[in-house]
Parts: structure tokens; sequence; C-alpha cells
């Protein structure tokens, strides 16, 4: 018998029919002799479908009511689920995050999980009740809903699997696993049977949308064992684990990331502390940095450019709009059609050459370079966000990664595919 959480996302609660489907795999896993716990995202497009009606009375909703508005989604596809449960004649509870014992900091929009308490769904379990979970929300001391980000039932999921010593946390999607890439870009890209938590954090960070990069943290940090497979097919899906007998590939993945966007300032001038001004105001806007880059300076003066998440950008506009005629800067220009192309893999620690081989793969693709990033199993470029599938797909064929077969999708329409698409996450 295993203690299991199994967290469900949005495309796989996205209607009542593909609920009462998720109800009957829970009963499933039960009926195996497991004890199971179930997270649930938001019904299909629910979250964006909430920020809408939020973008249409403001551009800048008061985030402790953006939080409790998005955090009412995953009330509907718990309650569902429970009904569905109960509709198959098991005892089922849906329990919200307070309910869950989910406490975080205040941090609206992007909350950190502080601390979790999961009595209640301890009690629940032992009375012979399948708790369901809402994912994605916790609660603060002020008792003011918080939300955990986008993406971040996968977190709620891996924090109950800590909090109630599970033996694994099951994180069902469209897909069957963690592939070398995303396989809508790259339909030869193949299925990993295992991945480690470093890879498959540098994989989330760089922008690969198949697990939050929170997620991960969380279960690199306390040791909880990720298992990522589809919700509508049983084949055994990808491991995130720490493994030492793990091979090291060179390369175990690509991920990409239409998410940021590239600013450039135009005419700093070249003298000392100038630039930690501009940076220090940034900061203060609370902007996300990524990459930093300072041309050759001519004249006394200098461009720098930054790229930062394009959530960010209109706080960094204003920061700069504040800061700029202060030193004297000539301006600066926003670049929003840009993409992070990421080789991730632990081995590349020990591999000279991968980045010789990335810049002439991109060269003889005729795929210019914007801008470089390394670490120690990461190297990204920012290309023209027009040239990503092209960059990622030619890497993808450079580094071996290629498979025979062709990646098939399963029950997905063509509408959720391109909204998947679309979300470049
Ligand atoms: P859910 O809504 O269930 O949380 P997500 O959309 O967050 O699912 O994650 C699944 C999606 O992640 C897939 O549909 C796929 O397009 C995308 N994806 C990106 N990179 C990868 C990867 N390396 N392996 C598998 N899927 C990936
Ligand atoms: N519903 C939230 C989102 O769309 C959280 C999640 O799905 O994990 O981002
Ligand atoms: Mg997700």
């Amino acid at each position: 018998m295993a203690l299991i959480v199994a967290k469900f996302g949005g495309t796989s609660v996205a209607s009542p029919e593909r609920i009462k489907n998720v109800a009957k795999r829970l009963v499933r896993i039960r009926e195996d002799g497991n004890e199971v716990v179930a997270v649930v995202s938001a019904m299909g497009k629910t979250t964006d479908e909430l920020l809408g009606l939020t973008n249409a009375i403001t551009k800048n909703p008061p985030a402790r009511e953006l939080d409790r508005l998005l955090s009412t989604g995953e009330q509907v596809s718990m309650t569902l689920l429970a009904m569905a449960l109960e509709e198959l004649g098991h005892r089922a509870m849906s329990f919200t995050g307070r309910q869950a014992g989910i406490k975080t900091d205040a941090f609206h929009n992007k909350a950190k999980i502080a601390e979790v308490h999961n009595e209640r769904i301890v009690e629940a379990l032992d009375e012979g009740i399948i708790p369901v979970v809402a994912g994605f929300q916790g609660i603060d001391e002020n008792g003011d809903i918080t939300t955990l980000g986008r993406g971040g039932s996968d977190t709620t999921a891996v924090a109950i699997a800590w909090g109630i010593a599970a033996d694994v946390c099951e994180i069902y999607s469209d897909v069957d696993g963690v592939y070398t890439t995303d396989p809508r870009i790259a339909p030869r890209a193949h299925k990993l049977a295992a991945v480690s938590y470093d890879d498959m954090l540098e994989l989330s960070s760089a922008g690969s949308g198949v697990l939050q990069s929170r997620a991960v943290e969380f279960a690199r940090t306390w040791g909880v064992v990720i298992h990522a497979r589809s919700a509508f097919s049983d084949a055994e899906g990808t491991y995130i684990k720490e493994d030492p007998e793990m091979e090291k590939a060179v390369i175990t993945g690509i991920a990409h990331d239409t998410s940021e966007v590239k600013v450039t300032i135009r005419a700093v001038p070249d003298s000392a502390g100038v630039a930690a001004r501009v940076f220090s105001a940034l900061a203060e806007a609370m902007v996300n940095l990524d990459m930093i880059i300072q041309n050759v300076g001519d004249g006394g003066v200098t461009d720098i450019s930054f790229t930062c998440p394009g959530a960010d950008l209109s706080r960094a506009t204003a920061a700069m709009d504040a800061i700029l005629p202060q030193i004297g800067a000539r301006g600066y220009a926003v670049d929003e059609d840009i993409a992070k192309v990421s080789l991730v893999g632990t081995g590349m620690k020990s591999s000279p050459g991968v980045t010789a081989k990335m810049f002439s793969t991109l060269g003889d693709n005729k795929i210019n370079i914007l801008a470089i990033s390394t670490s120690p199993i990461r190297l990204s470029v920012v290309v023209d966000a027009a040239q990503a599938t092209a960059a990622v797909q030619c890497l993808h064929t450079a580094f071996g990664l290629d498979s025979d077969s062709v990646f098939k999708e399963t029950q997905l329409s063509a509408e959720e595919i391109a909204a998947k698409m679309a979300k470049g996450r």
C-alpha cells in the first residue's frame, strides 16, 4: 500500500466528463489498495478568464483582491471532483488552501509556502475519506487568501506530499512525462524515465512549463519524489528524484521561454556607479532581472541591455522614466518579441565544446544570438521570438536528442492545443 498525492492540472479537469474520469482514476488508485489525496487546478482556462475579467476592470488590480478572485477557480473544481467521487460511492471532502493548512508569506500573487499543517487531511484519510484539495492557494498571517504563482497547484501538491509524508507526488497532465523538450514544439522529443532535481529545476526555471519551478525546488529541499505522468493514459511517466546512479547526460533537455522582454538603455554615461543607480532603481521596483549585457563604450557612453519577465515591464519602465533623466542616459527601447532558449544538463560541467556546438548550430541555421548567459549546468541564448521553434528543433537534433518516433496527441482539442502553445510558459 502506498500513500499517494495525485494532482490534476487544468486540462485534466476541463469539463464535467474529464472530472468524472479523474474521479474514476482516483477510485482505481484506492481500489489498488492505496491511500490518495487529490489536488486540483482550476478547470481549463478559468484562471485566464478570471484575469481577463480583471483586465476589463483595471490594469492595476489590488493584489489582495486578485488573489481572492483567482482562488475561486480551484474551489469550483475541488467541489465538483468531491461530488463526482461521492457519485461513485466513495466518501470525499474538499478543502480550500486554508482548510488544508497551507500557510504562506504575504506576497500576493507569488506567495511562498511558509508552513504546512495537514492535520485535517490526515484525519480525513483516517476516516476513509478521499480529501480533494484546491491547488494554487494558501493563507497568510492576516488570514488573507494568497496564490502561489501561475502553475502553483504543482507546489501545493508537493507541499501536501511532504506534509503527510506521502510515498510519491503524482502530477497528472496532458503529456505523459517530462520530455527532452516541449513535444509540441519538437515532436521528435523523447520522454525521460528520470530527471534529477537539479536538472528539472533548471529546466523549469528556464521556461519548461511541465512543472512549476517552485514545486521542484520544494521537492528537492524536502526530498519529495515527483512522478509526472498522463491523466489520459496509464503509461509510466518521469520520476524527478535524487539518484546518484542516474546517468549524467551532457544535455538532459532544452527549454524555451517567450515570457521575457529585452530592454536596452541608450547612451548611459560610462562612469563608475551609474549602472548601480539604474539597477538599484530596478531592484526597488521589484523587477526580476535575468540577463544583463553592457556593450562596448564609445565616446564616454555605453548601451546597457537587460532581460526581465514581461509581467515586470510596466514597473521597469516606470523606474527608468524616473532614473534615466537623472543620470543623463538618452532613453530606452523595449523588444517584446524575444525568446530565451536554454540547454540544460548536469553533465555539461565536464563537457567542453557545448557552447561552440550551440553557437555553430544556431549560426548554420541563420539564427542570430541577441544575448547569452550561462550557469554550470545551463547555457541560454536570447533569439528573435519568431525563430524560437527553429532554434529548439535544430539544437534538439544537433545534440542527438531526437527520437525515432513522433509525439502523438491523445485527448486535447485543437483549441486546447492552440491555447497551450500561446501560453508560452
Ligand atoms: P497542467 O495544466 O496540467 O498543469 P501544463 O500545461 O502546466 O499542464 O504542463 C503540461 C504542458 O507542458 C504540456 O502540454 C507541454 O506542452 C508543456 N511542456 C513544456 N516543456 C515540456 C517538456 N520538457 N516535457 C513535457 N511537456 C512540456
Ligand atoms: N490555476 C492556476 C493557473 O492556471 C494554477 C495551476 O493551474 O496550477 O496558473
Ligand atoms: Mg502546470
